[in-house]
């Protein structure tokens, strides 16, 4: 029998839809109350009773207030880890990105083969399929020789505090499979993110005198094409998955009036950082380039206030064995590729594969959708993937 026949089309929607409507916003660093559609505890809250009625043992873990995990083990039938096979571990972010201009983002719904709604396709739509896998596991009565984990995590948007916070509770594991919206490609490495930011101090003055000051924003202009050259620089080393890092200038800002000298600058920028980069060694490199301007050193580089590390799996192993998996339940093209937004793969200290239904082309916009078809294959992957490795 082909097991993925028994995907029930209609409860993996159902599940997604009934995910949507469960706001979960991530308050990006807002303490407090913030309101009622930010956080993760009721969302973690749904994944563990969903996983509980089918005998699951669950957690959730609110390890900070109003951010949650859920920590979900599927104990093997016969004992947990009867002959010491490595735990699976199918993790996927329980939190969105704000929905500032959504019109109705909770409102979920499904249209013409697609399921609407903030989260549908990052990454709720994962999640969904996960609890289809363990829906299909308890019907078949289905034994596994190892723990598979279903790890819905707080936080992925910002600072991954929820996969930091997940880590220590996990098994030994053979593989962390995350369902961020690949369009169904796998993905063995991710970009990281750094932010800086420069500041430069001038004095200010009356604008009538502006020679009798020092002009911050002029300054700034000056420096500025450092990081067009260093941008440039990046385009000449490129990783053969995720081709090479880049930098953004985001922010700027500076100045009080147009009849004053500004007496500071401060620019914002990102890099995107390729696996064997760290915000230390991305920030030299940036730092040189604005050295190479030369003149007064009247302005500073800020350490990264903002990182999330870049990612490469190594074990080709297992890599082969999810491709086998994907492959077998009706994927088209396996090939290894790279993950270009960042994500938690760094964080979960085992070999990590992205793979997962929609698009990014969907995610963060105000418009996200995911084709139930592609949350049909992903599920009929994942499902495979356990069998291949557990069962
Ligand atoms: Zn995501």
């Amino acid at each position: 029998m082909d097991i993925s026949a028994r995907i029930d089309r209609a409860r993996l929607s159902r599940t997604l839809l009934e995910l949507i409507a469960i706001p979960s916003v991530n308050p990006f660093g807002r303490d407090g109350d913030v309101g009622p559609e930010f956080g993760e505890v009721r969302a973690a809250g749904y994944v563990a009773d969903r996983l509980a009625k089918l005998g699951w043992a669950t957690e959730v873990d609110e390890f900070v207030p109003g951010r949650a995990n859920a920590l979900c083990r599927r104990a093997a039938d016969r004992g947990a880890n009867i002959d010491g096979r490595p735990a699976i571990v199918f993790a996927g972010h329980l939190d969105t990105v704000e929905v500032d201009g959504y019109d109705a983002p909770f409102a979920s719904r499904e249209e013409g083969g697609r399921i609407y709604g903030r989260g549908a396709c990052d990454m709720k739509a994962a999640i969904a399929c996960y609890i289809e896998v363990a829906e299909i596991l308890a019907a078949e009565g289905i034994e596994l020789n190892g723990e598979l984990i279903v790890a819905g995590v707080a936080d992925e948007e910002y600072r991954q505090e929820g996969a930091k916070a997940a880590k220590p509770h996990l098994p030994p594991t053979q593989l962390v499979v995350i369902g961020e919206p690949t369009e169904m490609k796998v993905c063995v490495a991710a970009k990281g993110l750094a932010a800086y930011t420069l500041s430069v101090e001038g004095q200010a003055t009356h604008g009538s005198v502006p020679n009798a000051g020092r002009n911050a924003i002029l300054r700034a202009a000056e420096l500025l094409p450092a990081f067009g050259r260093h941008a440039h620089h990046l385009t000449c080393r490129a990783h053969p998955l995720l081709g090479p890092g880049v930098l953004n200038v985001g922010v700027i800002r500076g100045g009080l009036k147009p009849n004053i000298v500004p007496s500071s600058c401060e620019a914002e920028i990102s890099r995107r950082l390729l696996p064997d980069e760290t915000p230390a060694s991305a920030r030299d490199l940036v730092l040189g380039e604005l050295e190479a301007v030369g003149g007064d050193r009247d302005w500073q580089l800020s350490d990264a206030w903002w990182a999330v590390d870049p990612y490469e799996n190594g074990d080709g192993n297992i890599v082969a064995a999810f491709q086998q998996a994907a492959a077998a339940a009706g994927v088209a093209d396996v090939t290894a590729t790279g993950f270009p937004a960042s994500s938690d793969a760094a964080y979960f200290g085992a070999p990590v594969v992205i793979f997962g239904p929609g698009s990014l082309d969907q995610a963060h916009s105000l418009d996200e959708w995911v084709e139930v078809d592609e949350m049909v294959s992903a599920t009929a992957a994942y499902l495979r993937f356990v069998l291949d490795r557990l069962a």
